[in-house]
C-alpha cells in the first residue's frame, strides 16, 4: 500500500476540483473492504453518499471547507443521527441515534464525510478492543496482536489507510495507547476542550474526545475543527480557532521533563524510543531533565476507583425501559435483570458491581472519597512539575502490542496497560502519543509511542512538539504490512 494522502492534502485537492468527495468516499469504502479482516469498522454510514452530495453543493456555492470531502470514521460511542451507535455492546445493538454529537457535527460542518463507525471495547472499557460485541479489531502490524483500546477501530482505520483521520474517546488512555500500538498520532485534549455532547458517557469527569492522524498538520486541522465551547456541554471551554503546528526552531530552549516513575518496567524497544526522542529534542536545543511525580504509584488504583463508580451510575440507564435492548420477563424486575445480564458483557458487569460497591454506604469514604483526594494530589504534583518544565514525557505504553487473548483472563493485567496514561485524565491535562520507533518481537516489527503531557489548555504546545519532531525526521511514520 502506498502512503495514503493526508486529510489536508485531500481537502486541498477537493477544493481545487482535482478530486470529488464521491471519489474519495468510494476509495475509502474500497479500502475498508480490503481491510475488512482487521474488523476496524462496525458499520458504514448509510448517509455518506448524501453527505458527499451536500459537500459538492457547498463547494459549488463557494464555501471554504477545511475538510472538504475528507472521509473520516468516528468511534461507535459518538452519536451521528440516523446511524447505529452500539458502543460495542449487545445492549445497544439496535440503537439508532436521534441526534448528532457536537464533535461529529463540527466535522460535517467542515466538509468531512463520516463514512462509518469504528469498533471499540464495550462502552470504552478496555485496552485492547477485544470486548466488542462485534468481535475484536486486529493490529495491522501483526493480526495476532491487539491494536490497543478502547478506540482500537478508530486507530486501525487510520493506521491501515482507510481514512486519514478519525475520532476516538479517551477516558484513561483510549486514544493515546491504541495510537502508540498502531504507529500513529493520538491526542487527548485538555478536559473540556472538545464538547462531550453526544459522546455516550463512560466516566464523565474523565471522558474526552480526541483525534487520530498520521501527521501533525492533520492533528492541528482536526483540533481547529472540533475544539471549542458548546452551550450543550457545561464543562466545555474556549479554544483557539486555529491550532498551529511547530517547527524544529520552536524546540530551542524548551524544557522537557522525563517522569522518573515511568522509566522502570518498560521493554527495551520502548526505552530506546524514549531515549531517541529525547536525543532528537536535545539536538534541536531543547533542555531535558528528570522530574518525579511520586503519587503516580497510586494512579491506576485511583483511576479505577473513580471510573468504575461513574460508570456504574452512567450505565444505570440501560435497563430495557427507555435505553437498552429489552429482554422480556415476568415482571419489571425480572425484565430489567435479564436485560442487564444479557445485554452487558463480563467486563462491563464487573465494573458496574465494583463501582456500585465503592459508592455504597460504609465504603464510600474508604474508596471513592479517598480516590478523589488522591486525584487532587496527583493534579498538584503535575502542577509542581510544570513549574520546572514546559512539557513532560513518558512512554505511552510500557510495551508494544500484546497478543490477542494474552490479557483477557486477568483484568489487573489489562488495567496495567494504562499505567502511563490514566494520571493525565485524572488531572484533566492534554497529552499526545507520537510514533517514536519500532521494537522487534518474535521477528515482527511493532510500533512504540512516546507520550508528551502539557499543562491544561496548552494543547497547542503538543502540536509544536509534533511538528518540531517531524521536521527533525524523528517521527516513525510507516505503513503497516497487513491490511
Ligand atoms: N483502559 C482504560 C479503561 O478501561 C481506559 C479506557 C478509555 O480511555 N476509554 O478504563
Amino acid at each position: 500500500m502506498p502512503a495514503p494522502l493526508s486529510a489536508a492534502q485531500l481537502a486541498r485537492a477537493v477544493a481545487a476540483g482535482d478530486m470529488t468527495p464521491h471519489t474519495l468516499l468510494e476509495q475509502a469504502v474500497s479500502r475498508a473492504q480490503e481491510a475488512a479482516p482487521l474488523n476496524a469498522l462496525v458499520s458504514l454510514n448509510p448517509q455518506a453518499a448524501e453527505q458527499a452530495d451536500e459537500v459538492a453543493r457547498r463547494l459549488d456555492a463557494g464555501e471554504v471547507l477545511p475538510l472538504a470531502g475528507v472521509p473520516v470514521v468516528v468511534k461507535d460511542n459518538i452519536n451521528v443521527r440516523g446511524t447505529r451507535t452500539t458502543c460495542g455492546s449487545r445492549m445497544l445493538a439496535e440503537y439508532v441515534s436521534p441526534y448528532t454529537a457536537s464533535a461529529a457535527q463540527h466535522l460535517l460542518n467542515a466538509g468531512a464525510i463520516i463514512m462509518g463507525k469504528a469498533n471499540m471495547d464495550e462502552f470504552a472499557m478496555g485496552s485492547s478492543t477485544e470486548s466488542s460485541a462485534s468481535g475484536p479489531t486486529l493490529n495491522p502490524w501483526d493480526p495476532a496482536r491487539v491494536p490497543g483500546g478502547s478506540s482500537g477501530g478508530s486507530a486501525v482505520a487510520v493506521a491501515a489507510g482507510i481514512t486519514p483521520v478519525s475520532l476516538g474517546s479517551d477516558t484513561g488512555g483510549s486514544v493515546r495507547q491504541p495510537a502508540a500500538l498502531t504507529g500513529i498520532y493520538g491526542l487527548k485534549p485538555t478536559y473540556g476542550r472538545v464538547s462531550r455532547y453526544g459522546l455516550v458517557a463512560y466516566a464523565s469527569s474523565l471522558d474526552q474526545i480526541g483525534p487520530f492522524a498520521r501527521n501533525a498538520e492533520d492533528l492541528a486541522l482536526m483540533m481547529s475543527v472540533i475544539a471549542g465551547p458548546d452551550p450543550r456541554d457545561a464543562t466545555s471551554l474556549p479554544a483557539p480557532t486555529h491550532f498551529r503546528v511547530g517547527t524544529p526552531d520552536d524546540l530551542r530552549g524548551l524544557r522537557v521533563g522525563v517522569i522518573r516513575e515511568s522509566l522502570g518496567g518498560n521493554t527495551a524497544g520502548v526505552d530506546a524510543a524514549l531515549q531517541g526522542t529525547l536525543e532528537a529534542l536535545r539536538s534541536a536545543g531543547a533542555v531535558t531533565g528528570e522530574v518525579s511525580i511520586p503519587e503516580l504509584s497510586h494512579a491506576i488504583a485511583t483511576y479505577y476507583l473513580i471510573a468504575m463508580p461513574e460508570a456504574s451510575s452512567n450505565l444505570a440507564r440501560y435497563d430495557g425501559m427507555v435505553y437498552g435492548q429489552r429482554v422480556p420477563g415476568a415482571d419489571v424486575t425480572e425484565a430489567m435483570t435479564l436485560t442487564r445480564e444479557r445485554g452487558f458483557g463480563r467486563e462491563v458487569q464487573r465494573r458496574i458491581m465494583i463501582g456500585t460497591y465503592a459508592l455504597s454506604s460504609g465504603y464510600y469514604d474508604a474508596y471513592y472519597s479517598k480516590a478523589m483526594k488522591v486525584r487532587r494530589l496527583i493534579a498538584q504534583e503535575f502542577d509542581r512539575a510544570f513549574e520546572a518544565f514546559d512539557v513532560l514525557v513518558t512512554p505511552t505504553s510500557p510495551f508494544p502490542a500484546f497478543r490477542q487473548g494474552e490479557r483477557t483472563r486477568d483484568p489487573l493485567a489489562m488495567y496495567a496497560a494504562d499505567v502511563d496514561t490514566v494520571a493525565v485524565n485524572l488531572a484533566g491535562l492534554p497529552a499526545l502519543s507520537v510514533p517514536a520507533g519500532f521494537e522487534a518481537v518474535d521477528g515482527v516489527r511493532l510500533p512504540v509511542g512516546v507520550q508528551f503531557i502539557a499543562p491544561a489548555l496548552k494543547d497547542e504546545l503538543l502540536l509544536t512538539l509534533a511538528g518540531g519532531l517531524e521536521g527533525l525526521g524523528a517521527v516513525s511514520m510507516e505503513t503497516p504490512p497487513q491490511t
